[in-house]
Order: C-alpha cells, then structure tokens, then sequence
C-alpha cells in the first residue's frame, strides 16, 4: 500500500463517512484512495473533490458538527488556505471525530515551501500525530478519531512525502465501520458563538490542550527501554524511522535511548519532566521545524535546530541523521554519501497545449510582465513566458498589482497572467472580480485543459464528474468570465497556432485601452484519461535538410520531441514521444518543420 492509502484505508475503516480534498502533492492519492473504496464498499457516503481547500475544510466539519466522523486532507499550503476555518474549529470542537491530514513535502519536492503544518497545529491549539510509516499512519487514523471525539477537538494527522509515497505491505482495508448516526443538534452559543463566548470557549480549549498533553495513548515511548546512559535521542515522523534503524546500525541500541514522539503538540508535561530530570543532554530529530525542541525548551541541554546540529532546511535523509547521531554520540567517521543520479530538467510534455499558449503570449506581448500561479504551466519558466510564481491565485492579483505599479508611466508594460482552469476556480475568481471592480488593463489566459493536471488528473468543477466518476453539474467558465463582469472573452484552442497568437493581440489591444480581457486557451491534458479520442489525426512530422541547426526552435519552444544530436547540425523529431500536435510546423523560420504523409 501507498502511504496515503494507507491512510485512506485506516479512515474508512474507523467510520470515515465524509471525506473532502483539493488536490495537492504529496496528499492527493489520500482521496483518490478513499474514492476507490467508496466504488468497492459504498463507503463514505460522501467524497468530494472541493474547489479548494477552505471549501474542503468546511464541508467536512460541517459533518462532524453532525455527528459524524469525517476528514479533510490537503497538502502543506493548501492548509494555509484552509488556515481561516482551521482557528475556529479549534475553538468550536467537534461532535463526530474530525482528523484533518496536513501533507508536509520537506525538501521541497513539488511545492513552494517546507513549511511544517505542526506549527500551524500549534497556532491553532490542536492536538498532531507525526507517524512514521504507512503502517503507523494507517493506525493514527483510527487514534485520531479517538482522541478527537474524545475532547471533541480537531484532530491533525502530519505525514510527510516519505510516509505519503512509500510503500508497505499492509492488509487490505477492513470493512467499514458503522457510521454514527447523524443529526444536527442546535446549539448558536457553540455554533456561531458570539465574541463574548469565543473566551469561554478558548479558555475551553487550554484545558483540553492540558488534558490531551498527559493522555497515555498518546505519550512519546522509549522503543529501548532497557538503553540507559546520560544522553538520549528524541524524535518524530520520519527521522524517527531512520533514527531507530542507525542506532541499531551504530551499534548504539544498548546505550542511548531513544524516544518517538507520536504528538509532538501538545507535547506530554510528564515526559519534558522525565527526559529533563534523566539526560544531561538530549538530541531531538523532527522534520522540518523545532516543534519539539521549544516545548522542551531548555537551551542547555537540547541539541538540535536552535544550536545549529540538526539542519532547519530540506529533508532529514538517512546519511544526514547518521551524521547528526555519530557526533552527538562522540562516534568517529562519517555516513556513507548516497549515490545521485544527475538530475533531468523539467519541462512541459511533447504535444503539451501550455507551449503553445506561452509560445503565443511572448509572440502577442514581447515585452510584457507575465505573471503565473501554481501548475504544470509553472513550467513555462523555461520559455521565459513566466515571471513571477507566488501562490494559488496570485497570477491575477499579482497583474493587478504590477498594473497599479506602472499605470501613471506614459508607456506601461503590457501585462499578461497565465492560471489553469482548477487554479482560476481555486482562487481566481475573487481576484478577477477585484480586477474588473479596479479597471485593471491586462490580460488574463486561462489555460483551460480540462483538469488538474499536475497532481494527477482530478475533476474540476468544468469537468462535470465527482471523484468516483458519478456525473455532477458543469460549471461554465465563459458564463463565470462574464459574471465577473469581463467586456472581452473568448476562447481558442492554441493548437492552431497562428489564429491563436492573432487572438491574443487583438486581446492585448484591448486591455490596453479598455480594461481586463480574457482568453480561454482550451486543449484537454494529453495525459488526462476522461478526454476521450482526440478529434485531430496526429501530424507526422520530419525535419528536413532546410535546418540550418539555429537552435531557435530548441530555445524558443523546446518541445522535449525536438532533439539535437551531439556532433550533427540539424535537429531531429525523436518519433518515441512526439505526440503529433503538429504545433512546431508554425515554428522553424526556414520551414525545416514539415508535415509529412504517413500512407507515403
Ligand atoms: S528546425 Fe528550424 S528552428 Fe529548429 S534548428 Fe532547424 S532551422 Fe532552426
Ligand atoms: S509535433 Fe512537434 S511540437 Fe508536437 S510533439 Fe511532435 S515535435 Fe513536439
């Protein structure tokens, strides 16, 4: 089993009876796995791809305020979305147990920080688990549900990129747990507490925060107990795992002991008691943020991120753990280096329609500020179609800002933002609201290929299926367009190449003088399961002795099907993963690109 279905598993299992997510990686198999459960058993009775994470996050606990057991999952950012409901659940509680899965990504893998959703966990004063492998994920689950329907508190389950994607032999997911019965119970003082009552409930919260710090099923645990000397290890999620194997590896098994920690917040009193009143000095390994060591927080004695023996930045791999625990232990030598493999730039698939689009937005506005979000399209960094890349949504109001920046100049840069159909629904919308109320002159592509893409092809509210592929409504992005209020809107498929480049002009003319245009770029994913056959026949395409080896198709589109062979001029089609879009026969300025008939 994968980490995350693991965790989907250990949900259902314990009476998950709605689960919610907006796509994120490392977290979106979390779902994904649930939906497949739910085609296997009938359960949950609810599963939803939501429009984004806060909208995720209110769904789910809307259930538990129902009396159900329910869960939220998304990656790190998508928490800081989600972070608004988060500090008033905390406050509010819960009546069916709620575990809201937090996706760390240290390193980062595949997102714009490593941020450490522990913290967010203590900013919101509830109770996080930090497992270890898919297995004691897996087991969190059904402990989370306890313990929140126990202090009726949100739960948060922190797995990291390496408990998500790793895989573990593990039983298949029991069969689900009765739901609880449902039923909403009126109860506005709790509900929708008033100012005056949010301090009873906070004052609420810090004593299920004192109780929850000394509850046993969650007590950090000594895995050697019979290990005695004066220094120990302590550490959680995944430097657990690799602390416990280096230890043994080290020969240090009968000598230190070493501590997990299961909830690094709220951190047991009885154990910073125990390990302070044992240890001269203790050494504490978490992943990414000292989470632990400030609750500990004596700076003589603890060794770790604060005095600089355990790196605050990118993941804790094995061979870094080793070094840490070799020199806290006095042992000498250093771990042995894991061996790399040279690394491939990324770059957007052959036949993938965002070069087009970005191809045409450097062709209609040469000089312009292009400003993007989060996507595959990220990516059209390499076509210098990209400028800026913040967060969810940012592509728009970012423009607004730049346009605000530069208006009172006598010649202002064209402005051009690029987002995904999933992100423009995701945060776009009340930015372009805001664009359009300003009068902001800029153009707005939205790169509408059915789906979202990058995490693995989920729904998006256009798409007009759920996550188990039962049909749902569609939403219309020209209709959505024009109810912000948006005077120029079209659309056009940027694999036909020149109208497209043609339409983004007239767009560009327009915001010039107008206000916000917007233009549709729709082609499906090529990777997307649901687009169906393709109406377009593939384009068999050669390079011919015309090329003169300039590059500039190279440079300029860089499709990964164009390749140029050491020691030769010319630059060639490799057939393995030209997809046939036909797009780069618009490119070559010698005409080198041709079309040819496969029947001759
Ligand atoms: S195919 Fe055209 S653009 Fe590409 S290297 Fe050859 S001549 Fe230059
Ligand atoms: S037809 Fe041209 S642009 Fe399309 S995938 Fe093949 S080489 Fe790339």
């Amino acid at each position: 089993m994968l980490g995350n279905e693991a965790i989907a598993a250990g949900l259902v299992e314990n009476g998950c009876a709605m689960a919610t997510s907006y796509p994120g990686t490392p977290a979106s198999e979390i779902l994904a796995g649930i939906a497949r459960l739910k085609i296997d058993t009938g359960r949950p009775r609810h599963v939803q791809w939501a429009v984004n994470e806060k909208v995720a996050f209110e769904i789910a606990y809307a259930g538990c305020m129902s009396g159900l057991r329910t869960a939220v999952s998304m990656k790190q950012v998508g928490l800081n979305v989600a972070s608004d409901p988060l500090m008033s659940a905390a406050y509010m509680g819960v009546r069916g147990g709620f575990v809201v899965i937090s996706a760390d990504d240290p390193g980062p893998h595949s997102s714009q920080t490593e941020q450490d959703s522990r913290l967010m966990a203590m900013l919101a004063k509830i109770p996080v688990l930090d497992p270890d492998s898919p297995a004691q994920a897996r087991q969190m689950a059904k402990l989370a549900y306890e313990i929140s329907e126990a202090y009726e508190i949100p739960v948060m389950l922190r797995p990291t990129t390496r408990v998500c994607h790793a895989r573990q032999d593990l039983p298949p997911a029991g069969v689900p747990a009765e739901d609880a019965e449902v039923g909403f119970k009126k109860d506005p003082g709790r509900w929708a507490a008033t100012p005056k009552f949010r301090l009873q409930l906070h004052r609420a919260l810090e004593e299920k925060l004192d109780a929850l710090s000394a509850d046993p099923r969650t007590a950090p645990r000594q895995l050697n107990p019979d290990a005695a000397g004066l220094r120990a290890v302590v550490a959680s999620g995944v430097a657990a795992a690799h602390g416990r194997e280096i230890i043994q590896d080290l020969g240090l098994w009968g000598s230190l002991p070493f501590y997990q920690v299961l909830q690094p917040f709220p951190l047991h009193r009885s154990f910073i008691d125990e390990i302070l009143g044992k240890y001269a000095e203790v050494l504490v390994i978490e992943e990414t943020t000292g989470v632990i060591e400030m609750q500990i927080a004596d700076r003589r004695r603890v060794r770790g991120k604060q005095d600089g023996r355990v790196p605050s930045v990118g993941e804790l791999h094995p061979e870094t753990v080793e070094s840490v625990i070799r020199a806290f232990a006095g042992l000498p030598g250093q771990a042995a280096k894991m061996p790399t493999v040279p690394g491939r730039r990324p770059t957007l698939c052959a036949g993938c329609p965002h070069r087009a689009s970005f191809y045409a937005v450097k062709k209609a506005a040469p000089r312009g500020i292009y400003t993007s979000d989060i996507g595959c399209y990220t990516l059209g960094l390499n076509l210098g179609a990209v400028d800026t890349v913040l967060c969810m949504g940012a592509a728009i109001s970012q423009a607004a800002g730049f346009y605000q920046a530069h208006r009172h100049l006598t010649t202002r840069p064209d402005i051009v933002a690029t987002i995904g159909d999933s992100t423009f629904f995701h945060a776009g919308v009340p930015a372009l609201i805001d664009a359009v109320a300003q009068q902001v002159r800029f153009v707005l592509v939205i790169l509408d290929n059915r789906t979202t893409a990058m995490t693995g092809n989920q729904p998006t509210p256009a798409t007009g299926v759920g996550a188990c592929d039962e049909p749902l409504s569609v939403v219309d992005i020209e209709g959505l367009v024009a109810g912000c209020g948006v005077k120029f809107c079209r659309t056009a498929d940027p694999y036909e190449l020149e109208p497209f480049i043609a339409l983004l002009k007239e767009a560009v003319s327009f915001s010039r003088e107008q206000g916000p245009a917007v233009v549709i770029a729709r082609h499906p994913c090529l990777l997307d399961r649901r687009r169906g056959p393709s109406e377009r026949e593939p384009v068999q395409v050669v390079v011919t002795d015309e090329c003169d080896g300039c590059g500039y198709c190279l440079k300029h589109f860089e499709c990964p099907a164009l390749v140029q062979v050491k020691g030769e001029e010319r630059v060639r089609i490799d057939p393995g993963i030209c997809s046939g879009c036909g797009v780069c026969l618009s490119i070559c300025r010698n005409h080198a690109i041709v079309a040819v008939d496969p029947g001759k």
